[in-house]
């Protein structure tokens, strides 16, 4: 009997994936996970009903969250991932040859080992690079309580619902400020701005109380229905998301120039440039 799998994102809007095959289905001790075969979208994972990953347009977020904030930062050498236990943004923050090291704070086990049986290419290897260390812990006790200092925080959470709640909290926020390094960067999981506006005004609004410069990228990856999703940025230099073409064309031929699917200079320039309806969301009212 076929079955197709709802995501239960939004209230209004419903979209259902078929499932040519069920790899996985049940229970973390956080959340409900399930990893299906979908003809359009490839494997495809989803948490408590909603798309986190799918093997055909991950590349997008990914090298998105990683890729923009080390080119702008330019000397990155300390890295801390918060969420992510697919492996994804981790896989692409390695690929720069100046992070010594990549800390990957995840609450739930599971993730982590079910993406390295389900989608070993995600990760593609990064789980045993020596410059990674794997924490499972709540991403909120983790930045609460650490003494290190980091030069760029991701924060590759799911939506706040269930266990990524917290890590919408200006409490969270405040403590990510305080764990990074003079000039670092933090950039956020935000959402889907059409479907999910007060999400990402609400952030930038805390960021804007905590750090000089409080603004948001975009990049459209197809499995997050719903137009544009949204990266939250902040940090005290204004300068790092207004360098020129050429600068960060500079950057990435110094680092190895590594083929990419989606990230170029260009994209990382273009993606700042934001739509009139996103940017309202962004500026100060
Ligand atoms: N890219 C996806 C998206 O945009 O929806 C997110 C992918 S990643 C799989 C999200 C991860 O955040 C999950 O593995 C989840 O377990 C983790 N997570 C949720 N809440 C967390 C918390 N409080 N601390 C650390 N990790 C958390």
């Amino acid at each position: 009997m076929e079955r197709w799998v709802e995501e239960t994102l939004h209230s209004g809007f419903r979209v259902r994936l078929k499932a040519d095959k069920i790899l996985f289905d049940s229970e973390t001790e956080h959340q409900q996970l399930i990893i299906f075969e979908n003809e359009d979208f490839g494997r495809v994972m989803m948490l408590d009903g909603i798309v986190q990953l799918s093997t055909r347009d991950e590349f997008v977020y990914h090298e998105m969250m990683a890729h923009v904030p080390l080119f702008a930062h330019g000397k990155a050498k300390k890295v801390l991932i918060i969420g992510g236990g697919d492996g994804g943004v981790l896989r692409e923050v390695l690929r720069h040859p100046e992070v010594k090291s990549a800390t990957l704070c995840e609450i739930d086990r599971s993730v982590i080992d079910l993406c390295l049986e389900h989608f070993p290419d995600v990760s593609g290897g990064a789980y045993d690079d020596k410059r990674t260390k794997v924490v499972i812990a709540d991403g909120t006790k983790f930045v609460h309580e650490t003494d290190q200092r980091f030069d760029v925080i991701l924060v590759d959470s799911t939506d706040p619902i269930g266990p990524g709640a917290v890590l919408f909290t200006k409490e969270f926020y405040t403590d990510c400020r305080r764990a990074l390094a003079s000039g670092g960067i933090l950039v956020t999981q935000n959402g889907l701005p059409f479907l999910q506006g007060p999400e990402l005004k609400q952030s930038v609004t805390y960021f804007r109380d905590l750090f000089d410069d409080a603004f948001a990228y975009v990049a459209t990856t197809p499995s997050y229905f719903g137009g544009s999703m949204s990266y939250g940025w902040a940090t005290d230099d204004k300068k790092l998301r207004n360098h020129k073409l050429a600068k960060i064309a500079r950057r990435y031929k110094k680092a190895g120039a590594f083929p990419t699917r989606y990230w170029s200079p260009e994209m990382q320039v273009a993606a700042f440039a934001l739509p009139t309806y996103i940017r309202e969301l962004v500026e100060a009212s």
